[in-house]
Formats: C-alpha cells, structure tokens, sequence
C-alpha cells in the first residue's frame, strides 16, 4: 500500500526514493533498510552540533516531564525567561525584547506586522517593504509576497502582496544595489528586510559583509526600519553566531529559527528593538501586538533552545566552525574548474554551479544529482545546478572528504 504521507516539495508522480530514517547521532543518519547517511546540509539547514546532542535531549526530556504547555498569552515560564535573557545578551545591541514563535516563516511575519505595526502608531503613511532579489523568507503567504516570484509561488501570485525588489550586490555590481536601495527608501517605505550576507535558497548567492553595513546605514539614514533574516545564518553557520556581527549592524528587527535549539525541535524568536516594543506598549489595549500561535514559546522547545545557548558558552563551538570553515574551503579547492562554476563559501556553507545545459531548479537534474548522492551514502540536495554543503559543525575530515570526493565524481559524470 502506498503511504498516505504528502511529504513537502516532493512530486510524488516521479516515485522518487524516499528512504525512511529511524536514528541519528551527529552527522550521521541511520535509515530502515540498515544504510547510513551522512547529513551534509543539516537536514535543511537546522542541525549545528549534530544530532541528538546529549545535552538538548536531556533537556528536552527533563522538561517535557515538569511542564509541557502552557499559555503564553498572560503567564511566563523559566526557559522562555531563561532563552530570552541570554539571548539579549549575545544579540547586537538594542534588541531587548524576544517574540516567541514556531518557524522561520512565523518569525518572519510577525517582523513584518511588527514593522507595520511600529509605522501605524508613529505615521501612519508607511506601507510599503523592500526586499532583494532571489530572496527566501518562507512559504505562507507573507513571506512568499517577501521572497523571489517564481515557479514555486505563480499558483498563489493573486494573493501576494506588492513589494519593491532592488538587485542582488552581485561582484562588481554593488553600487547599483545601495543606488537602488537609496532611491527605493526615499519614497518612505516601512522597511528593507534581507538575508544577511547569504541568499540561501536563492541559489547560496553570497555578498560581502560592507555591503550589508552599507544597506543598514542607509536604511537609518532614511528613517527605514532594518529586518535582518538570519533564520538560517544565524548560530554559526556563516562563521560567527550571527552574520550581523561580521558587518558590525544591529538591525532594527531580527528573525531566528532553524539551528535555535540546536535543530533538535521548532522554535523562532523575532527581537525587535526598544523602540518598536515601546510604540506598542501603551495603556491603550488596541496597541498591543495582535500575533500569536497556540504553541508561541512552547516550554519544551524553550528548554531546548536553553541547553543549545548553554552548548555555546560552554563548549568551544566556535572552535569546531573553525575548522569546519577550513575543511569545507579545501575541499571546495579540491574540485574541477572545468567542471565547477562560481566556487563560493560563507563561514560553514560551500557552494558550486555545476557547468551543464540542463540547470532550472525544476530541471531533472537535481532530483538525479539527489539520486546519486545517495547512493553514495551522502544526504545531498542540489539546489538546480548549484551544489551546496551545510554540514553539522560535528562533521570530521573524513566525512568531508567523503562529501568532496562525491561531489567531484558527480562532476566528472554529469557536467
Ligand atoms: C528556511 C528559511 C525561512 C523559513 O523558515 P521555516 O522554519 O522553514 O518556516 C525563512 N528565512 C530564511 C532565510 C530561511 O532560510
């Protein structure tokens, strides 16, 4: 009997493998029919100490026996006290106030209804987002309105919302982006929202950290309010804890989700800055903020983004992106020119084009490149052409080279 699972992005026509996993332990992921895999892009991006860290399993346990849920609206708990705390504390400055949520696209929307929210009280006129082109911000309808018009959003084009879309920094052509962004601001809109320094399923398309601080000091120029989404850079997947740092920005507003509990369950937080959280508060109880989610900072997951901040203090993680940071760089060294194009990295994230023909995300080559990634045991999801690895930061040498060596063999067959 076929299964009555309707899994996400996957054309259940084609009858691709889907193999069913039952066990994890750091970069490894051990499937039914008795083969191993290992996971170079962190199962979508979420796992960054490995799996099944004793540390977050343990907390997730313990606190899943103390207290499960509890409304949010109007009581508190200790680890949603405890995860904001010390959030604020590794945060750029200002951002002293932490809305829960429970994915990356939540987190997404409600800075968007924070950042209309913020101009409704103050001047009312201020409507309008931009955004960067070939970005990702999430899949409901908000965050698709945000994100790159394609094939995977045409079906739903009527409900989207208008945005003004200013080019991606491509190399050499930087200029033109803050020219853009400078003139788009000028017509007053109520906020710039971008992927700090790497579009990630626009292609892994990266930009460089002073182009970030040019677009942010822009935006203050221009009164605009600055939304950075590090719902997968952030936690120390470009190199740093969070990729604002590299640019020396605190933004306005900031989403995080994916690796926030270490990838192990969801979770989102959305800090915005003191002055967003002050327009809101008032004796007026119809300036509260209207969001929130029946789950909205669920003590489990709370619990779990509370161990993955205590990994952090206490364990030399950034040690561990060092070197991972090394390891992927050779690699990416170790591959074809002839065969790679557009050899790029940011922190933990290596990307390469592969030179073929046959290159659209919805071309059959990525599902065929996914095929023979695994049968060569790797957990590999091209992106169209490009090849990327997003590696747990667990992930040792021989398992990259595992990864590289796979990769070159995929260009030697199909470029
Ligand atoms: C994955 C992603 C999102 C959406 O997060 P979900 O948890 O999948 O909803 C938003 N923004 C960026 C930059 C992402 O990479």
């Amino acid at each position: 009997m076929t299964s009555p699972v309707w899994h996400p992005f996957t054309q259940h026509g084609l009858n691709e493998p889907i193999p069913q996993v039952v066990r994890a332990e750091g970069s490894l992921l051990h499937c039914a029919d008795g083969s191993t895999l290992i996971d170079c892009i962190s199962s979508w991006w979420v796992t960054t100490h490995g799996h099944c860290h004793p540390r977050i399993v343990a907390a997730i346990a313990e606190q899943a026996a103390a207290l499960d849920q509890v409304i949010f609206a109007g009581y508190t708990h200790e680890p949603a006290e405890t995860v904001a705390r010390e959030l604020v504390k590794l945060a750029p400055p200002g951002l002293d106030h932490v809305f829960f949520s429970d994915s990356g696209s939540t987190a997404v929307e409600v800075a968007l209804k924070m950042a209309l929210g913020y101009w409704n009280v103050v001047d009312r006129r201020r409507t309008a987002i931009l955004v960067m082109e070939h970005s990702y911000h999430g899949d409901t309808i908000g965050t698709m309105s945000v994100g790159e018009r394609g094939a995977f959003n045409r079906a739903y084009e009527p409900l989207l919302f208008d945005v003004v879309t200013i080019p991606f920094p491509a190399a050499g052509c930087e200029q033109a982006t803050l020219d853009a962004l400078d003139a788009a601001c000028a017509a007053k809109p109520a906020a710039f929202i971008v992927e700090p320094l790497i579009l990630g399923a626009g292609g892994m398309l990266v930009y460089p950290a002073w182009v970030l601080r040019e677009m942010a000091a822009i935006c203050a120029r221009h009164d605009v309010l600055f939304i950075a989404d590090e719902v997968m850079t952030g936690w120390g997947r470009t190199g740093t804890l969070f990729a604002c740092e590299q640019a020396g920005i605190a933004p306005d507003i900031i989403c995080l989700a994916k690796g926030i509990t270490g990838g192990a369950i969801p979770l989102a937080l959305t800090l915005a800055s003191t002055r967003i959280f002050e327009a809101h508060r008032s004796t007026d109880r119809a300036r509260m903020f209207f969001h929130s989610s029946s789950y909205t900072a669920n003590p489990i997951a709370c619990a779990a983004a509370a161990a993955n901040l205590v990994i952090w203090s206490e364990e030399d993680v950034l040690g561990r992106i060092a070197t991972l940071v090394q390891g992927v760089a050779d690699g990416l060294a170790s591959l074809d020119g002839a065969m790679f194009a557009n050899p790029r990295q940011c922190g933990t994230i290596g990307a390469v084009g592969l030179v073929t023909e046959d290159s659209g995300y919805l071309s059959s080559l990525a599902p065929e490149l996914r095929g023979f990634f695994l049968e060569r045991g790797l957990l590999l999801r091209p992106l169209g052409n490009t090849i990327y690895v997003m590696p747990p930061y667990c992930t040792d040498a021989g398992q990259l080279t595992r990864i590289f060596d796979a990769i070159a063999e995929a260009g030697a067959h199909f470029a």
